[in-house]
């Protein structure tokens, strides 16, 4: 029996020191298992045969069997190309080369048969195919081929001779080098349970399927296993963690949280909000340590239900802690807290970076003795140099979305853990979160304050500018105020600084009778106050700024949000920006400005902007236009788009089955210790060793 995991590549035929290092390196495959999860992106049907006579310039793939008549060069310099008239016997087709001709030339010969493969278009009413696969028919054995699989390669691969077709010529290889079944890597009685395909009819079906049934199958097998290992992973992970760890029981609520209820709440909650307070209080009275993810949409009021439950640790004896992804919004967050507390006795601090020499100093005392009751902060707060007296309760503000690791180092800071409230800036999909946050109990704000009427989004291109320019002044004529945002990317500052200034005249000569505020990264944070005050005081009617404003910015009389070069957000980001307006009693409005010429995903975006104030609806659409791996975060935690085959946005069910099941084995066999289960233990012990990702959960 070949062993899969000891036995390298390198030894099958055609592979070699040369292409192992190329396949280790590009595609992470050393192993022959390496290999078999190596697996194609796409299959295509060679097992039939067209007549020339029956092409058209509308099918996808063909492929014919003929022979070649004549060849002759075509154009000068760089049109220099290489004409092929091929025919079956009935009609006459061209094949087209603009590169390799030398090599065509010497290696193809006249009035022999070959089995022509490509896509075939028409030129002056002949079909003609270029860069066609062309193989000798001896070489094909067309009847056994079916479905042909498509592996990807990258450009370096490609100069080696490692495209798709060697990779096939690899696998085809160790398929039939396997004598023996692969060993099973889930116990027989949940396959028996699922009615699941065998892993090594899975394997083979899933690079050469039979048939569409089988293929759909083996990638249910697959992804079923991929997911429920990481299920697996997470949530043993989580009992692990409520078994070790007992949390602080907060038994009172008390004088601050009841002070700010009935005296210092400027609004009624709304019944969602009180909702959450109450799983929140429930979870720190239980005795075990709270992790919760809090999900609401933009202006939904989790800032305050992060305020009042932090009341609730200072009610029993305790500071709390605040972490926010950037400064700007530590410092709203701090500001928020301070008005929102009044002249409640509540030392709330700022720790970021820009806290500097003696105010730095002054905060990190007051955070060891205890008098600093709430601290907000940055990155900052995990340093070791902050150290807490009695930190009983830590809230991460999330914009990137940290790992299950880097969130449990919070509770290094002390002998006991915190408990922890994640808010996530905007929803994420069901299925995002129950991988990136799979370990948490999940809270939802499905509710926003009385009052609030719907945004009203437009998009507009930007060669109609007067347009624009009518629907601001009108707004501003009534009174209210506009922002004007542009997009910033480092790797392109310069440039979008520039943008920015540029639309800042432009304002300045169209509404020469208004006062303008400019807002940007690269000024002095004093400056930058001083600006977003006179906005905020409404002395300036527009503020021009980059997305330092997406978070925290809080002007309930801005009723219009013109976002600049729109195409260059994603949806998470453009709702989470258009979230700045629609905080007063009036109709608001946003408007997305474009270029004209559009991709088809960005025309898509737009649309779904246009139609959907539901951020829980938009990042479902999110998720599907973009996939898990671009989504914003994933990276970070290293786990979401390392699944080779599941795809979050598609494979939901699966997913929810996965976790079930998981939950399922685990409340049967909580220690890993049934005989049944030894396959499935062994298995995972054996992919979390492998899979370095895995470390960002675990
Ligand atoms: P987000 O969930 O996006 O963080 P915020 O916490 O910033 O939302 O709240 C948005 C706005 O709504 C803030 O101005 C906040 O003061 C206000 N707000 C929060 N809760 C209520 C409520 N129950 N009634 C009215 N306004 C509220
Ligand atoms: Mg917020």
């Amino acid at each position: 029996m070949l062993d899969l995991d000891r036995q390298e590549v390198m030894f099958l035929p055609g592979v070699g020191p040369q292409r192992a290092k190329l396949l280790k390196e590009e595609l992470h495959v050393s192993t022959l298992r390496d290999l078999l999860y190596y697996f194609p992106y796409k299959h295509i049907d060679r097992s039939r045969l067209y007549a020339i006579n029956e092409l058209s310039s509308d099918m996808p793939y063909v492929q014919v069997r003929g022979q070649i008549l004549s060849f002759e060069t075509e154009g000068e310099g760089r049109k220099r190309r290489l004409v092929a008239h091929f025919t079956d016997g009935h009609g006459l087709m061209d094949l087209v080369w603009f590169q390799g001709l030398k090599y065509i030339l010497s290696h193809y010969k006249l009035h022999t048969d070959y089995i022509v493969f490509g896509r075939p278009t028409a030129f002056n009413g002949r079909i003609n195919i270029s860069h066609p696969d062309l193989d000798p028919v001896e070489s094909l054995k067309l009847s056994s081929m079916g479905m042909q699989p498509y592996y990807n390669t990258t450009e370096k691969m490609k100069r080696a001779g490692l495209n798709s077709r060697a990779i096939e010529h690899f696998t085809s290889t160790l398929f039939l080098r396997l004598q023996e079944r692969i060993p099973e890597t889930l116990p027989d009685y949940l396959i028996g349970q699922l009615d699941l395909m065998s892993l090594d009819d899975a394997l083979r079906q899933a690079h050469y399927p039979k048939n569409a049934s089988l293929f759909r199958q083996a990638q249910f097998r697959l992804k079923f296993e991929e997911l429920f290992y990481v299920q697996l992973n997470i949530l043993r992970y989580t009992r692990d963690r409520i078994r070790k760890y007992h949390g602080y029981v907060f038994t009172r609520v008390g004088a601050f949280f009841h002070e700010f209820y009935s005296d210092y709440l400027p609004f009624p909650l709304t019944n969602a909000q009180k909702r959450v307070i109450r799983e929140i209080r429930n979870d720190m009275g239980s005795g075990r340590q709270m992790n919760r993810l809090l999900q609401g949409d933009v202006g939904s009021g989790k800032t305050l239900v992060a305020l009042m439950s932090m009341l609730i640790a200072l009610d029993n004896g305790f500071q709390a802690c605040i972490m926010a992804p950037t400064e700007i919004l530590a410092e709203q967050h701090l500001a928020t807290f301070r008005n929102f507390l009044g002249d409640m006795s509540v030392r709330v601090e700022l720790l970021t970076g820009s806290v500097k020499g003696k105010s730095r100093e002054a905060v990190l005392r007051g955070v060891q003795d205890g008098s600093v009751q709430i601290l907000v902060g940055t990155h900052a707060v995990l340093e070791d140099t902050v150290v807490f007296q009695h930190l009983g309760m830590v809230v991460i503000d999330e914009q990137h979305r940290f790992g299950v690791a880097q969130r449990a180092r919070l509770w290094t800071k002390n002998n006991h853990p915190p408990h922890v409230l994640v808010m996530t800036a905007t929803p994420i999909p069901r299925t995002l979160a129950m991988t990136l946050y799979g370990d948490l109990d999940v809270s939802v704000i499905d509710e926003l304050p009385p009052g609030r009427k719907p945004i009203v989004t437009t998009h507009q291109f930007d060669n109609r500018r007067e347009l624009l320019y009518q629907a601001m002044r009108k707004q501003i004529e009534l009174g209210r105020q506009v922002y004007v945002v542009y997009p910033l990317i480092k790797e392109s500052e310069k440039m979008d600084i520039k943008n920015l200034e540029d639309g800042y005249e432009q304002l300045c000569k169209v509404f020469p009778e208004y006062k303008i505020s400019k807002v940007h990264g690269k000024m002095k944070p004093i400056e930058k106050d001083a600006e977003m005050q006179r906005f905020a005081s409404g002395e300036t009617k527009i503020l021009v700024a980059t997305t330092v404003i997406e978070v925290g910015v809080n002007v309930p009389n801005a009723s219009v949000m013109v976002i600049e070069n729109a195409e260059r957000f994603g949806l998470a980001q453009l709702h989470q920006l258009r979230g700045r307006v629609g905080r007063g009693a009036d109709q608001s409005y946003c408007i997305l400005v474009t270029k004209y010429e559009l991709s088809r995903d960005t025309r898509r975006r737009m649309q779904i902007m246009t139609e959907s104030n539901d951020g829980f609806e938009i990042a479902e659409e999110d998720l599907k236009l973009r996939g898990p791996g671009d989504l914003e975060g994933t990276q970070q935690s290293g786990i979401a788009f390392d699944l080779k085959l599941a795809n979050l946005a598609k494979d939901g069910q699966i997913l929810q089955l996965a976790r079930d099941t998981a939950m399922q084995v685990l409340d049967h066999d909580p220690d890993g210790v049934l005989p049944e289960n030894k396959i499935l233990w062994a298995q995972f012990y054996r992919l979390k060793k492998q899979n370095i990702n895995w470390s960002a959960i675990s």
